[in-house]
């Protein structure tokens, strides 16, 4: 009975580059996860319109672009 892994037929430093490239990529889609959790909309309560993320990153006067009612009417999705 083998263990058999797609690395079996590397050499040690090509193994060591995959497995560490494995780790990244890893590392990385948990990254997005994270951001794909912290990602919020915003609905505005009087037309409707959705504003993508968070209305913290946008100037104290944003006004809705469709009907211009201010960030408090808006409601967080
Ligand atoms: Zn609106």
């Amino acid at each position: 009975m083998t263990n058999s892994s797609k690395y079996d037929n590397l050499t040690l430093e090509e193994g060591v580059l995959a497995v560490f490239s494995d780790c990244l990529t890893l590392f990385r889609k948990a990254l997005v996860c994270d951001t794909m959790e912290e990602k919020v909309n915003y609905v505005c309560l009087v037309c409707g319109y959705v504003h993508e993320g968070s209305l913290d990153s946008e100037p104290e006067d944003y006004v809705c672009p469709v009907c211009g009612v201010g960030k408090d009417s808006f409601e967080k999705q």
